[in-house]
């Protein structure tokens, strides 16, 4: 049972609208065991949506289209879709009355007449009647082969994939069981963890596909299997998991699909012993603040943050020494140790993260390499800090600057 995703509209093409429908999409299939065969973006142009219907239907079972459906005169992908099953567009009386309502509801316009065409849909179509937009989804069907048009509209199309579509798709065809489990791991490298896990993964069976997916110094593994007895599914996967894990003990914080992310785990662990913490940001900006504060129940152990960005804030609001910055530099070790103690003191926390460094691309404030980035995590007790190169992508380093000073937390 394979699908295909075709996403229509000129602005994907050219990089204005990024194409996050078939993301969704795939997701969603995924999980009703219907795996994606291939994923098109095309323009709106007549020529091209026709040939990659037929190139869609010689390989898959069913075709899922968003875009191209609204009222005006560049959105073709209806009368394109009628053309391709040889039919013609008829006028349906609950969408008209749909389109009706929604425009008395909140539109302030007249209701002119391209609006009300949205009724106009192929007569051999089944209407997916979509409640928060004007353009009806469509189900076409020929050949056992099923062609499934619906808005571009994120929220519209997604509406519609789980209220009417998946449903459907169920129906029509026998779908097995498919199992996603991700591991989140810290502080392996993924070369590294390839070599540690070595015999367990030769050892998996062919049934349970494994992908390693880095990014951002943290690493994913994840174990996929598929098969018609679900509750066989999941034992299996989960007698390697547990076979897993006790090799990697020390790094693995939880699961993707339990939405496990390690400030969340950190948070929890906080709570527990009921400790607290306030962050100091330089080259991360606020980041580490604004991971914690997404995680609700975050204000039992996060006090707050202090984002001293430039150097006389590091000075006049934290009250780091000039001395210090003048002779080891704004990125130094003795600087982020300073900066952590500091609001240590300020939030009257047990822990305390900061950071400085450069992520670039020019020098800045600081004469150190761009990447340099120092990380201190202070205590009642103490104090310590590790120094990172992070590369040059300024997003990169502060989203790595975030995971590995969470990761330095957790330790
Ligand atoms: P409507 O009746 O609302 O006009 P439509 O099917 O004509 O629906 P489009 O005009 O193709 O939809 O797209 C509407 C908007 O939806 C676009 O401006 C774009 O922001 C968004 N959109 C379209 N396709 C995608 C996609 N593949 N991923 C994410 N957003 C998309
Ligand atoms: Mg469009």
């Amino acid at each position: 049972m394979l699908a295909e995703i075709i996403t229509i509209g000129d602005e994907l093409l050219i990089g204005q609208v990024i194409d996050t429908n078939s993301a969704y999409i795939g997701k969603q299939l995924n999980k009703i065991g219907v795996s994606v065969y291939q994923i098109t973006s095309i323009q709106d142009d007549k020529t091209h949506i026709l040939q990659a219907f037929k190139d869609a239907e010689s390989r898959v079972d069913v075709i899922i289209i968003t875009g191209g459906l609204g009222p005006t005169k560049d959105d073709i992908t209806k009368k394109t879709i009628a053309e391709y099953f040889n039919d013609t567009l008829i006028r349906d009386d609950s969408v008209e009355k749909n389109i009706q309502d929604l425009w008395h509801k909140y539109v302030r316009q007249t209701l002119l007449q391209v609006n009300l065409d949205q009724a106009l849909v192929p007569s051999k179509a089944t209407v997916l009647m979509n409640t928060l937009g004007t353009a009806p989804g469509m189900w076409m069907e020929r050949n056992n082969k099923v062609f499934v048009s619906l808005p571009g509209v994120p929220f519209e199309m997604e509406g519609l994939i789980d209220r009417e579509v998946l449903p459907r798709v169920r129906d029509k065809f026998d779908c097995p069981y498919i199992l996603h489990r991700t591991l989140l791991i810290f502080g392996l490298g993924e070369s590294t963890l390839a070599a540690r896990i070595e015999d367990w993964e030769d050892a998996l069976p062919p049934e349970i596909k494994l992908a390693y997916l880095p990014s951002l110094g943290n690493m994913r593994l994840r174990l996929s299997s598929k098969g018609f007895d679900k509750s066989k599914v999941i034992s299996e996967v989960q007698k390697q998991i547990d076979t897993l894990i006790p090799l990697i003990k020390e790094e693995f914080v939880g699961f993707e699909e339990d939405d496990a992310s390690i400030e969340a785990i950190i948070g929890k662990q906080l709570t527990k012993i009921g400790k607290t913490v306030a962050t100091a940001e330089s080259c991360t900006g606020g980041k580490i603040a604004e991971r914690f504060t997404a995680n609700s129940g975050a204000s039992a152990y996060f006090k707050g943050s202090v984002v001293s960005y430039a150097t006389e804030s590091k000075i006049n609001i934290l009250g780091v020494s000039k001395e210090a910055i003048d002779t080891d530099s704004v990125v130094s070790a003795k600087v982020a140790e300073s900066m952590a103690k500091q609001v240590l003191e300020l939030f009257d926390t047990d822990f305390a993260i900061a950071t400085t460094g450069n992520a670039g691309p020019t020098k800045g404030d600081s004469d150190v390499e761009v990447g340099t980035v120092f990380i201190a995590i202070a205590t009642k007790t103490g104090v310590y800090s590790e120094k990172f190169m992070l590369g040059d992508l300024r997003l990169k380093v502060i989203n790595k600057g975030a995971n590995k000073a969470f990761e330095m937390l957790l330790k």
